[in-house]
């Protein structure tokens, strides 16, 4: 049975419980940060992160969002240390935003939304593939880092300029060379805690990873992403946007950060 999930108004967040239970479970994403309730964990390792542009694959707008995607069959993009044991490798990254600047991270810190986030996603070798490692509750580990108002920001324009040729679903181009690492903030600061994809299928597989500094992008730069179509070639055109889920219920969960 497909549920033909989305962000539209009769089959957005709200609805997804419908068709995937676990969207009520007890580690789902993503959260409200609350800074005073993350306390320093001395124990928490500085984040390790080496990318080789020559793994950068395509670009792909996957209806939801779009992603670069990456060679992941030997260890040459890895994410080690911080919160998480073992070496977990770079799949693809994608970004979530709003129809305005005044919302579309999917974290929020003290209720405060960002107008973009992007996420890196990576997954545990000590499974065989990303796909058995995605159910796994140790098996992915997400970086994510807000994007913020301000300069435009040329690292984000290498991607941004791709987008023209992925405007609707299923579109996809080659995008090599590409190093991710360019798009991260000159601090590593992060708060850790655990949770879930935050599409379909929700799986309770992810050690989320948030920097705690955001990078900027320009007003225009933010038109680029609203530019996208969430429809393919010749449907109904809607613009890609919103494409966000909101914060979810705690539950419990210890937030901790790396930093004092
Ligand atoms: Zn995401």
């Amino acid at each position: 049975m497909s549920h033909g999930w989305g962000y539209g108004p009769t089959n957005g967040p709200d609805t997804w419980g419908e068709g995937f239970p676990i969207a009520n479970g007890p580690r789902q994403s993503p959260i409200d940060v609350i800074p005073g309730q993350a306390p320093y964990d001395p124990a928490l390792k500085p984040l390790k992160l080496k990318y080789d542009p020559a793994t950068s694959q395509g670009i792909l707008n996957n209806g939801h969002s779009f992603q670069v995607d990456f060679v992941d069959d030997a260890d040459k993009s890895t994410l080690t240390g911080g919160p998480i044991s073992g070496t977990y490798r770079l799949r693809q990254f994608h970004f979530h935003w709003g129809a305005s600047d005044d919302r579309g991270s999917e974290h929020t810190v003290e209720g405060v939304k960002f107008p973009c986030e992007l996420h890196l996603v990576h997954w545990n070798t000590k499974y065989p593939s990303f796909g058995e490692a995605a159910s796994q509750p140790d098996g992915l580990a997400v970086v994510g880092v807000f994007l913020k108002i301000g300069a435009a920001n040329p690292s984000l324009q290498k991607v941004l300029d791709a987008v023209d040729s992925i405007k609707f679903k299923g579109n996809q181009a080659p995008f090599p060379g590409f190093d991710p690492k360019i798009l991260l903030p000159s601090s590593l600061d992060y708060w850790t805690y655990d949770g879930s994809l935050t599409t379909p299928p929700l799986l309770e597989s992810v050690t989320w990873i948030v920097l705690k500094q955001p990078i900027s992008v320009s007003p225009t730069q933010m038109a680029k992403f609203r530019s996208l179509m969430f429809s393919g070639e010749g449907d109904a055109t809607c613009c890609m946007q919103d494409n966000y889920r909101p914060p979810q219920p705690l539950k419990g969960r210890k937030v901790r950060a790396s930093f004092k």
